[in-house]
């Protein structure tokens, strides 16, 4: 995410390292890098100067500050003000109501559809709520069924009336429908067209009007830049909306709509979507998104994500057999899963401090997990509870099963046995003991 702006903004920081105090000449340098750090990731012209400006009054007013290093103290001041130019605060969504009622709305291709299952269904989980979906695009038979999909696949229901050709009135009996049947937030999916026409925006108008919705969100995809800012602009006139959903961050998005959306119609990010997946949203938090953007990690955010998949009844039964040495590969095939349910690789590592940076051209791939699963699937009950039985005939049969190689074999044997002795030590004698074999 961002990798080149976070690249070009390091290198700009940088040449303040090595002055011993922050001077009007070597601000204006590193801004003037800055700056073209983020015309380059597609922030608005006006956006970025104004930016810069701010960040250049606040270094020459902290001229004080001699305990930081200039070069840090420019990237705090650079952090601060991304964070501020994001939003500030982490802006939440209004669930009042009985129903909630939440209208998306968006061009067509921009991840309406996805996100309102993906919205149904963080609201499902994490909030405990019983949401429906509406599906409010007249014109293509396709949506309505799209809609159907995702709701199948996340257990929602999906409310549609096919033969009616008025939005304004779905979405009337979808909320009487959801009134009637205890759902307690509806998810309004409108038509999407591929550019602003005046009959679309006047139909969503209408729509918007005759169910004053708690929440009206706007979807827009991240990779159209300069273009998402606009679009951003003019729903905004017509919708006055209350938050901004941006999707498609997974993508090679350059971060320019991140950054400029909220300074140009002055409405917050709410949610992000990376992913295709229904599990791919986040809740916008502008702090972490900076300290991403400046490669900072986003520890929070994966202390969460470890959280979300941590389950205590199982971390529990996990000690016991570790304590009775019991600890099989089924157990490590289900490790593996949890941190697979965690995100994608590549996500992941980009939380990490420094990581992100220093992996920039590694290729992570989710593939990485499908080796070791294939050889523990190929293992019979025996072996997988009881490694040791596995001789050199076994390993060849695993490995021809698995279509991996006897030394594939072999290496994930070693793993799990380093593993396994590792594990014992922390449960008997404590770090300790795990320091000395380490150190050896
Ligand atoms: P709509 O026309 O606005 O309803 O857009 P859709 O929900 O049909 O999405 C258009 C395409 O974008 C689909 O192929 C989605 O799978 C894809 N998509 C939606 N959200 C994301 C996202 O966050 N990341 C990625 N990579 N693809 C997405």
């Amino acid at each position: 995410m961002f990798d080149n702006l976070s690249d070009k903004l390091d290198k700009a920081l940088h040449v303040l390292k090595g002055h011993g105090s922050i001077t009007e000449v070597n601000v204006a340098e590193t801004l003037k890098e800055v700056r073209r750090a983020l015309l380059d990731a597609d922030v608005n012209f006006k956006t970025a100067k104004e930016f810069t400006n701010t960040v250049k009054e606040k270094a020459l007013g902290q001229n004080v500050l001699t305990t930081l290093q200039p070069g840090q103290l420019m990237v705090k001041l650079v952090k601060d003000e991304l964070t501020e130019l994001m939003g500030g605060e982490t802006a939440g969504i209004n669930l009042s109501g009985t129903p909630t009622v939440i209208l998306m709305s968006g061009l067509q291709g921009s991840g309406k559809t996805t996100f309102s299952g993906k919205l149904a269904n963080y609201l499902k989980t994490k909030k405990t709520k019983k949401p429906l979906l509406v599906a409010c695009d007249i014109y293509r038979p396709a949506a309505i069924n799209q809609l159907h999909v995702v709701g199948d696949q996340i257990g929602v229901e999906v409310y549609s009336e096919p033969e009616n050709k008025n939005p304004v009135q779905i979405a009337q009996n979808a909320i009487a429908h959801a009134k009637q049947n205890g759902f307690n937030v509806v998810i309004v999916d409108t038509a999407g067209r591929l550019a602003i026409d005046e009959a679309m925006m006047t139909e969503i108008a209408n729509v918007h009007k005759a169910i004053n919705p708690h929440e009206t969100l706007f979807v827009v995809d991240a990779m159209t830049g300069q273009d998402a800012v606009n679009t951003a602009k003019t729903f905004n006139e017509r919708l006055n909306f209350d938050g901004v959903v941006l999707t498609k961050l997974d993508g090679d998005t350059r971060g320019g709509a991140a950054i400029s959306i909220k300074s140009v119609v002055d409405k917050p990010i709410k949610f992000i979507g990376t992913g295709e997946k229904m599990d791919a949203i986040d809740v916008f938090h502008p702090a972490r998104m900076a300290d991403r953007i400046l490669g900072m990690g986003d520890v929070v955010s994966l202390v969460e994500r470890a959280q979300e998949q941590f389950d205590e009844e199982e971390a529990r039964k996990l000690q016991k057999k570790i304590a009775k040495n019991q600890f099989g590969f089924d157990d490590f095939l289900s490790q593996i899963q949890q941190v697979k349910k965690m995100g994608s690789m590549k996500d992941l590592v980009g939380m990490i401090p420094g990581a992100g940076k220093a992996l920039k051209d590694v290729d992570i791939d989710d593939d990485a997990f499908k080796g070791i699963e294939a050889i523990i699937h190929s293992m019979t009950p025996t072996e997988r509870t009881q490694p040791s039985v596995i001789n050199g005939s076994r390993k060849k049969r695993i490995a021809k099963g698995s279509g991996t190689s006897v030394q594939q074999v072999n290496q994930l044997l070693k793993q799990f046995d380093q593993m396994s002795k590792m594990m014992k030590m922390m449960q008997s004698g404590g770090g300790r003991k795990m320091m000395q074999a380490m150190g050896k």
